[in-house]
């Protein structure tokens, strides 16, 4: 029996518009790659010879970061039409079709708080985002424990924010400091230069994988939000030909790691949002990695006053919209490797 993506590569379009179409099922393309369609949303390709890594690429996580999405649906319809061939096993997933769908970050919850079991806690399984975390989740082991190579995952995102570095990728949480600059030659040749080490256990996707598979892991933010068709795909060209380097070539040459070439922090002040009155102290308009000095005000809100406590502190994914008890805004301090 042939499937549908056998005649139709449009993997993204007809996992958003026709989901019922897409069975869960197995065909060889005659290059020998083997691509297995898992879900909505969900592919895996397979090389012919026997492959060195085990790729995760996701994306769409947030709806509306759309232009990991489209690198990501482009690389599966040239795999799928023969016009790229494997060398690696690739697992791709496009997370929140739903959120896509409205072109909102989420529908009902940010789903990038809800891996690692997240999604099960609490009020357990009551919306979409919840079951389809869970089901990522479970993509992801199974895919990791079919293979033999090195894993890897990279979440794909877009910021909402200006940021004074348009590219960075936050560096999953590792127990004993064992962070690797060899993983980051893939990043700079993807054009990103700055990596902000995370503090602690987090429910990130990529957490997920790195915590879980001991994977390369990274969310990886290339550039800013914009709406399907409006990015200026001229920005992502480094990343988009990285990516396809990284699942096609059998051992790409990536360029030294260089540590001149990386701006690395690392995080100082959590702030959570705990009142109803929660402010930021800066404006809308401050880049993500704005620089601050010592005593300026970062947030306020009744019975709490969050100052930078060194110059330098710089701030990064403000939102003071976010839910009580949830992260408003992170500090960072240079750190190095
Ligand atoms: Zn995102």
């Amino acid at each position: 029996m042939t499937h549908i993506l056998q005649s139709n590569t449009d993997f993204l379009a007809l996992s958003r518009q026709q989901p019922d179409c897409l069975t869960p099922g197995q065909f060889t393309l005659s290059n020998g790659t083997v691509v297995s369609v898992i879900a909505a949303g969900i592919i895996q390709f397979e090389p012919a010879a026997t492959a060195t890594e085990d790729v995760v690429l996701s994306c769409g996580v947030h709806g509306n970061e759309t232009a990991p999405i489209e690198i990501c649906d482009e690389l599966v319809q040239r795999i799928l039409r023969g016009e790229l061939t494997v060398c690696q096993r690739v697992l791709v997933i496009f997370g929140n079709l739903a959120a896509m769908d409205i072109g909102q970050r989420f529908v009902e919850e940010n789903m990038n708080r809800l891996f690692s079991g997240e999604h099960s806690r609490g009020p357990g399984l009551i919306n979409d985002e919840r079951r389809r975390a869970q089901r990522l989740e479970q993509a992801v082991a199974e895919f990791f424990q079919q293979g033999q190579g090195q894993r890897h995952h990279y979440d794909l995102h877009t910021a909402i924010k200006p940021s004074q570095h348009e590219k960075f990728a936050v560096y999953p949480y590792r127990p004993h400091d064992d962070y690797n600059t060899e993983s980051l030659r893939f990043l700079a040749a993807c054009d990103v230069h700055a990596i902000l080490l995370s503090n602690g256990p987090t429910t990130t996707f990529s957490y997920y994988s790195a915590d879980t598979f001991d994977a390369i892991a990274f969310t990886v933010e290339l550039g800013k939000v914009r709406p399907f068709g409006e990015n200026d795909m001229s920005r992502f060209a480094a990343a988009k030909d990285a990516i396809t380097r990284l699942v096609c070539e059998p051992q790409p040459n990536w360029p030294s790691y260089r540590a001149e070439d990386f701006s690395i922090y690392k995080v100082n002040q959590v702030i959570l949002r705990q009142q109803e009155d929660f402010r930021l102290g800066f404006g809308d308009d401050v880049p993500n990695f704005t620089a601050f000095q010592q005593g300026d005000v970062l947030a306020e809100e009744s019975g709490a006053l969050y100052t930078a406590q060194q110059d330098g502190e710089a701030i990064v994914f403000p939102n003071a919209k976010v839910a009580l008890g949830q992260r408003a805004v992170l500090t960072l301090l240079p750190a190095e490797l």
